[in-house]
């Protein structure tokens, strides 16, 4: 592995630091981060603004670390899953969601995740380790720039692999980084950070400064089906996380989005809706329901549509917003709870993979 400190996780202001050691003039700093950030470009070589010595200097002292694409999937709606490698060898996967009308990254925060939820297939590998910030704000400069839209408007969703609020610093980090108006500048209001309920970091994000828009990982109204559902709410229960919510500082015009995977028949029933109502009074919120995504080894069923309507239409018939979010990519597993790798056999490409690269575009 490369030593060289690599770059691609600093903010500006770390990046001036890390270079005040050579004696160069402080504005660098900022040409190199709109290099990488704005520009998607990491050889030094090919940054024509800096000198050559220079460009020389840094090649030989640092590293811009980026996530290399492996393959590529295409739905038949539109929606793209990349398969990224990271310096490591590691491997994991981030999604491109076009037209929902807006074009949005659905990026991961972590290799795997510890919060095992029984219906998520990212939970079955368990976590294998943090992404960094730089890794994290690499996915949206590497898949902006193999789509060629670095320079579109889009949003971002921290609903790829991992779970935001247990690698905090790094993905409040990299947010920082994808807000800087010398990078994407990829403004918090187009940032929605989906979370399990860590609390202890939920209470800090409620401190931020610049925050990014919150959706809940509810998906049950009783301690007790929560508990078997999502293995955290044993630390932090329902009742707590909903008076975090309540707490929770929630701009003007804006609501906490409640998600809700639906499960045939263990929480989908008009009890179920009636409760939820009831857990909800006095949350600035509103529900988007997901109906399950199925895999092979998750052992739940996808209600009807009929079922999904029914559930829906006591939540609206008692004031409540309501969505059902449409599944993308279902076909080639990049829907919610779809993501997994093999990870830890990081560099022997399974019969998947061979299969991920052959998809081409
Ligand atoms: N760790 C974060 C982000 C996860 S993915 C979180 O839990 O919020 C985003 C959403 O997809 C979560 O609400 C998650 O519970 C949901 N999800 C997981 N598996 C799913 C599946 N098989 N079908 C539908 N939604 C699923």
């Amino acid at each position: 592995m490369d030593h060289r400190p690599d770059l691609s996780g600093l903010e500006q202001h770390d990046l001036e630091q890390a270079l005040a050691g050579l004696g160069r003039p402080r504005f660098h700093a900022r040409q190199i981060f709109q290099w990488i950030h704005k520009r998607g470009i990491t050889d030094f070589e090919l940054m024509s603004d800096l000198g050559r010595d220079f460009r020389r200097e840094l090649d030989d002292r640092f590293d811009i670390v980026t996530p290399v694409v492996l393959g590529r999937e295409r739905s038949s709606d539109g929606t793209m899953k990349f398969l990224l490698r990271l310096a490591d060898g590691r491997k994991i996967e981030s999604v491109y969601i076009p037209d929902t009308p807006s074009q949005t990254f659905c990026i991961s925060t972590q290799v795997g995740c510890a919060m095992r939820c029984a219906f998520c297939l990212t939970g079955r590998m368990g976590i294998d380790r943090n992404l960094t910030a730089g890794e994290i704000a690499g996915q949206v400069r590497v898949l902006a720039r193999e789509l060629d839209m670095l320079d579109s408007r889009f949003n971002i969703v921290l609903m790829g692999m991992g779970e935001p609020l247990h690698n905090y610093d790094a993905t409040m980090k990299a947010l920082r980084i994808l807000a800087d108006e010398h990078g994407l500048a990829v403004s918090p209001r187009r940032v929605t950070l989906s979370t399990v309920g860590v609390l202890p970091a939920l209470e800090k994000l409620a401190t931020e400064p610049v925050m990014p828009n919150l959706a809940i990982s509810l998906h049950s109204t009783t301690e007790d089906q929560r508990d078997m559902l999502m293995p955290i709410n044993s630390k932090y229960g329902l009742k707590e996380l909903l008076d975090a919510c309540r707490r929770f500082p929630v701009k003007r015009r804006e609501r906490i989005t409640f998600e809700y995977v639906m499960l045939d028949g263990v929480n989908d029933t008009p009890e179920d809706a009636r409760r939820l109502v009831r857990l909800l009074h006095g949350i600035r919120g509103k529900v988007n329901l997901l109906p399950l995504n199925e895999a092979a080894g998750i052992p739940f069923e996808r209600p009807s549509d009929e079922r999904v309507n029914r559930f829906a239409k006591i939540l609206a018939d008692h004031g409540v917003t309501v969505s059902v979010r449409k599944s993308r990519g279902r076909d080639i597993r990049a829907a919610c709870g779809q993501l997994i790798t093999e990870s830890s056999k990081a560099d022997a490409p399974g019969k998947r993979l061979a299969s991920l690269m052959t998809m081409g575009r």
